[in-house]
Order: C-alpha cells, then structure tokens, then sequence
C-alpha cells in the first residue's frame, strides 16, 4: 500500500478550500492500493481560510494542516509542506482547483513505473495576457543560455509527484530565496512530464500581480546563475575597446586631415552610455549581494504557528539526512 501525501498552500482561499477536497477526494479513491493524506499549509492567510480549515482537519482524519505565522510567500509554504509530509510521495497543488485532480491517477502510474519526479506540463497559456506571455518566453530563453549544468523546464509548475528521494533532497536545501521550480530541476532524479491544462480558478482571485512575478524572475535568475556578472565583465571589455578605437579614430582625423572634432554631441553620447552601463552593472552586483544579503542571516524559511490545533513555539524540522534509500527500494 502506497502512501501519498498531498500538499496545498493556501493564501486567503476561503472560498475554495471546502471545495478542494471533495473534488480531488472523488478522483484519488479510485486509484488503488494508494492512500491519500492532505497537508494545507496556511499561509498567513488573513480571511477566514484558517478556520475552515480547522474544521476540514476536524472532520477528516487524513487532512491536517500546518499554519505559519505570518504570509511566507508560495515557495516557503511549499516547503513547509514538503517538511511536514509523511507519504512516500508528494504532490503539490494549488488551492484554486487550477490544477486537474484528473491528472493524479495519471501522475501515480508514471510514479509506479519508476519515475521520482511527475510534472505536470501546461499544454497553453490561453488564459494570460500577451505581455505575460512573452515574459515568460524572455525568462525561459535566459535561463536556457545561462544555465550551463542543467536545463530549466519549460512551462512546468509546481504541479508535481515528488518521490521520497526527491523530497529528502529538497528538504537539504534550506536557502531562503526560494526558486521552487530551478530546485526541482536542479535536484535531478529521472523525471517525466505529462500534459494538463490548466482549469479556471474555482472562485477568489490570484495574489500574484506583475511585480511578483519580476520578483520571482529576478530571483530565478540570481539564484540559479552568475552568468550575468560575467556578462558585465564582457560588456566592459567590449565598451573599453570601443571607446579606444573611437579614440584612434578621432585622434587620427584630427592630426591626418585637420578635422574638427564635435566635442558635445560626442562626449554627451559617451557620458550617458557609460553611465547607464555602469548603473546596469551595479545593479547587477546589488542583485547578488542582496541574495548573499538574506541568505548569511540564515534565519528559518518559515514559523510555524499552530498545527493540527496544537500551538507551536517552533522553528522549522531541521533536514533530515538520516534516510538514503528509497522507501520503495
Ligand atoms: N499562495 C500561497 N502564498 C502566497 C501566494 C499564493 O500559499 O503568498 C498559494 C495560493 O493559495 C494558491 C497557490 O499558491 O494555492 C497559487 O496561487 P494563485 O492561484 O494566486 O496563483 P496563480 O495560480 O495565479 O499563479
Ligand atoms: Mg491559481
């Protein structure tokens, strides 16, 4: 008997939690020989999420949930759950029902094959926005160029199965700017993605908005590559060797052929380049020293606040190590 604990963060989705799981219960009873357990994770919700979820936990044996103290962000939610699952395998979804419990069984056959890490692939991106789409085509080719020892995958979420072993992995990595989705690839294991599409959500509104996204671009981006420290040494070099050929250039109209040099509209176009390039170049540093910033606190990826009805006074499970054989071996 397989056990599989699903994992669902939750930012004020009052609205939907009563929903999730009768819909996704329906699908995971007629997988056999598997038991599902359910793991919320309340994200510092500030609606009535909390107390639904209290009832849902009273009600059901195999649902519990773990509240953190405050609004932790999506990634660290997960990894609470990740923390706190005790099946053989994870799998992660959403609250909003955006991810198809159809695609479960699925996921489960491929797990039972011998796959570690099941990922939902999104066959479109209908519902976005042009604007949305195309930054994620800018992320996804940067990322590609960049990243040399692995490669990102393409339109795959965080709707995934995780195997014991994979979930052991993530639990080691304990950085605090989280890029979920570069941890999952770079973690390996053989993986298999299956297509799914992606539902609308079943009521509420997302949390996420442009800037959020940025911010989690950026942080993909400085977390999983310095490629773009080495790029500036490049532009650098480059603009330096420009600017002395210009030099010869001009050096060599003046002395030869007596030209006369249009000093401002020459020295103006110089100056702001240069300036923008070196702005851009100490952004760039900033990024990097702002990671090596939050990541030297060392401070927990989240608190937890009360589980299962139980206050906690409590940092996070510390990795455990001690497992290095697959429950499944
Ligand atoms: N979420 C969370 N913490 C946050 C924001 C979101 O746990 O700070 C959860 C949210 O409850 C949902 C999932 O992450 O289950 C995805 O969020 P959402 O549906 O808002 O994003 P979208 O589907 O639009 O990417
Ligand atoms: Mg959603």
């Amino acid at each position: 008997m397989d056990k599989i604990t699903i994992i669902v963060p939750c930012y004020n989705e009052e609205e939907v939690v009563d929903l999730f799981y009768p819909a996704v219960h329906k699908h995971v009873e007629k997988i056999p020989d598997c038991t599902f357990n359910y793991i919320f994770v309340n994200d510092g919700s500030r609606d009535g999420t909390l107390d639904k979820l209290r009832q849902l936990s009273a009600a059901h044996d195999e649902i519990s949930y773990v509240s953190l103290s405050r609004n932790f962000g999506k990634e660290s939610a997960m990894m609470a759950g990740i923390d706190y699952a005790d099946g053989d395998a994870v799998i992660i979804m959403d609250a909003d029902l955006q991810h198809p419990p159809s695609s479960i069984a699925e996921m489960v056959k491929w797990w039972r094959e011998g796959f570690d890490d099941v990922c939902a692939k999104r066959i479109d991106r209908k519902g976005e926005t042009w604007l949305k789409r195309q930054c994620a085509n800018i992320f996804y080719a940067v990322m590609k160029k960049f990243s040399t020892s692995y490669e990102m995958q393409r339109d795959v979420g965080d709707f995934r199965l995780l195997d014991r072993r994979c979930i052991e992995a993530l639990k080691l990595m304990r950085e605090n700017q989280r890029f979920t989705k570069g941890l999952f690839t770079w973690i390996g294991y053989r993986k298999k993605e299956i297509p799914f599409e992606v539902q609308p959500r079943a009521a509420g509104s997302t949390t996420w908005n442009f800037a959020a996204l940025f911010n989690l671009a950026m942080n993909g981006m400085t977390s999983f590559t310095t490629a773009p420290l080495r790029m500036m040494t490049f532009l650098g070099i480059t603009v330096s060797f420009g600017a002395m050929v210009y030099m010869f250039f001009v050096l060599t109209m003046a002395l030869l052929y007596g030209d006369p040099v249009a000093g401002y509209p020459t020295l103006l176009t110089v100056m702001l380049f240069l300036g923008g390039m070196q702005m851009l170049a100490l952004g760039i540093i900033g990024e990097y020293l702002g990671q090596i910033f939050y990541e030297s606190k060392h401070r927990p990826i989240y608190l937890v606040d009360e589980i299962d009805g139980k206050r906690m006074i409590y940092a996070p499970r510390p990795p455990s190590t001690e497992r290095n054989t697959s429950p499944r071996n």
